[in-house]
């Protein structure tokens, strides 16, 4: 599986994927709103886009289908219960389902709602497990609720699914935030040094060049797997006083996603 990431540089941040297969040069577009730089990369490549898949409905990861359809043929991918709100779509995709790439490369499809609720992340397995999870997670932080979304499900996501993955699972974002992000699991745990020594860094990162975090590394950095941290809990309670002595990780998951949202 060769993967290709790719920055739109965008006022959203997006990042695109190329996902292929090294032995046909067939490759899968993940949310490929910037069509003319995946399909400039495709052709550098000398890869043949043959499928479009939508992490989820939003108009910023849907919204180069229909050119990248025109110019290729590709079948457009996405959640079954997105049938109604992304045109054109060819295959709707239950938890469970496998997309082939070529000959070599095969991507579990995983239910992921929350952020809204008919998303689905790519998982990889093999020597080199990886996750491509749209606006679920993102690196050191989580998708918001705001459009379509429910933080509870986002929750469930997150601790019944993607904390359960290998840990030296890559992680591919829809969205280049990490330098935002962990400002914010610093503003709420301020002796988490992993976040500190990572930032400066992140702050002058070239999203050309992103890094790819690890599954592992999430567990250190993002606050969102950090729930049963103390000094989270304790900072929490400054904003909510009646936070109880033994918060349950829901709680600690919808407290820290509504200060985010105001943050
Ligand atoms: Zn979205």
């Amino acid at each position: 599986m060769i993967v290709e990431q790719i920055w739109t540089a965008n006022a959203y941040r997006n990042f695109n994927y190329l996902v292929a297969c090294a032995q046909t040069g067939e490759a899968l577009a993940i949310d490929p709103l910037d069509h003319e730089k995946c399909l400039a990369t495709a052709k550098a490549k000398g890869w043949t886009i043959r499928q479009i898949l939508n992490t989820h409905e939003h108009r910023d990861h849907t919204g180069g289908n229909q050119q990248m359809v025109a110019t290729t043929g590709a079948q457009v991918l996405a959640h079954a219960n997105a049938k109604d709100k992304i045109p054109g779509m060819d295959r709707g995709l239950s938890a469970g389902d496998v997309i082939k790439i070529g000959k070599t490369v095969e991507l579990e499809c995983l239910d992921t709602p929350g952020h809204t609720m008919c998303h689905i992340c790519l998982r990889a397995h093999g020597d080199q497990p990886a996750l491509f999870c749209g606006d679920t997670l993102f690196n050191a932080g989580a998708g918001n609720c705001h459009n379509g979304g429910h933080p509870n499900e986002l929750y469930q996501t997150f601790a019944t699914q993607l904390a359960k993955l290998p840990g030296e699972t890559l992680i591919y974002p829809g969205h280049d935030y990490i330098a935002r992000n962990l400002a914010f699991t610093l503003d709420r745990e301020p002796d988490n040094a992993k976040a500190k020594a990572m930032l400066p860094a992140m702050k002058k990162q070239d999203a050309g060049q992103a890094l790819v975090t690890t599954l592992n590394l999430e567990k250190e950095i993002n606050t969102f797997f950090r729930l049963t941290s103390p000094s989270v809990i304790t900072r929490l309670r400054e904003a909510f006083p009646d936070l109880p002595d033994h918060p349950s990780p829901m709680t600690v998951f919808l407290k820290l996603r509504e200060l985010r949202n105001k943050w």
